[in-house]
């Protein structure tokens, strides 16, 4: 059904779709309008795509992928970025700047993770 492949395949903002947000292995999506916010912005201070590697997880999905149980992947309020042609580190001093409430900073795997926790900011590395 060709028509199913356009599930979630909505244009959301300028550079994101819907459907990069959903989980891979269900389709749901969950998707904070601050954290879309957050990540335009960060977009338009870049001028450079951003690859978001993993957006909303189902539970089932997130276990999968050895999430904490307790995520923010898991209520649409975190997203993990890729950004070619600049180093991590850059990429995590802009995302300072644009004040994300959590960010993790994934040096092996190349990618930040990126939320807007409404708790106290967090920051860590791996
Ligand atoms: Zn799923
Ligand atoms: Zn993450």
């Amino acid at each position: 059904m060709e028509m199913l492949n356009q599930t979630n395949n909505i244009n959301i903002a300028k550079h994101f779709n819907l459907a990069e947000f959903a989980c891979p292995c269900c389709k749901r999506v969950m998707l904070h309008p601050k954290l879309l916010a957050k990540l335009v912005e960060l977009r338009d201070v870049l001028v450079r795509s951003v690859y978001i590697t993993s957006g909303y997880r189902c539970p089932a999905y997130n276990q999968k992928v050895g999430g904490v149980v307790n995520s923010y992947h898991l209520i649409g309020l975190a997203a993990d970025i890729q950004v070619k042609d600049i180093s991590l580190i850059e990429l995590l001093e802009i995302c300072e700047e644009i004040d994300f409430s959590g960010i993790g900073f994934y040096e092996k795997k190349n990618f930040l993770h990126l939320d807007v926790r409404p708790t106290k900011p967090s920051r860590w590395r791996e």
